[in-house]
């Protein structure tokens, strides 16, 4: 079987303390894949390595069926992901935030941005400014951030953080849609 995600003994060590300890991934295209945890048992360091943000102490990964050797710009540009806190603009709306973003990755698309705003429920008319915002309209902006991108890999560390029953469902909802795009969704949660 043809991987998208594969890992091999994926192991991060913090001086003595191992973060992450012989994991190995087997991702296949349009799964929904969830590295469930409780809180430090590891899962943003895996996903930190799988975007290059952090480097393995020791293991492998391929990505799209390649080994992943140094910092391969090709397959990165090709990963959508929301891990920790996304450093967005406290003084713009949404739509400036994701306008802005959107120029940094190199593919400006407007239709798109208010397509993801749509998608999770924001108005892209609104004046509010992301400082105005609820913990689960942030949330709800990391996430179109993600959509945004339309990548065949999407990284979501803990996406329901914060949202309401309706929140949840609607974010499941969305997810399924992406999967069945022939999507990749790789998701922490320490809910299971
Ligand atoms: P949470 O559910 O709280 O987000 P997590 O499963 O995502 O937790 P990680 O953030 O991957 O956990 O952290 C795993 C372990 O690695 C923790 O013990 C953490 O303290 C440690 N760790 C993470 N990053 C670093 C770092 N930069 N330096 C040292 N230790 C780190």
């Amino acid at each position: 079987m043809n991987y998208i995600i594969e890992t091999q003994n994926l192991t991060k060590c913090y001086g003595e303390h191992a973060a992450v300890r012989d994991v190995s991934l087997h991702v296949p295209q349009g799964a929904i894949y969830g590295l469930l945890g409780r809180n430090g048992a590891g899962k943003t360091t895996v996903m930190k390595m799988l975007l290059g943000l952090a480097r393995p102490t020791s293991g492998s990964i391929l990505l799209f069926g390649r080994p992943v050797k140094g910092f391969p710009r090709d397959i990165y540009s090709r990963i959508g992901s929301s891990i920790e806190a996304p450093g967005f603009y406290p003084h713009m709306t949404a739509k400036e935030n994701l306008t802005i973003f959107s120029r940094l990755t190199g593919k400006p698309d407007p239709s798109r941005i208010e397509q993801a705003l749509d998608t999770v429920g924001l108005s892209s008319d609104s004046q509010k400014t992301f400082s105005q915002y609820s913990l689960g309209m942030k949330q709800r902006l990391a996430i179109a951030q993600v959509l945004m991108e339309d990548e065949p890999i999407l990284i979501m560390d803990e996406p329901m953080n914060g949202l309401d029953r309706e929140g949840i469902k609607d974010i499941r909802e969305l997810i399924l849609e992406e999967k069945l795009k022939g999507k990749i969704i790789l998701l922490a949660s320490h809910n299971s």
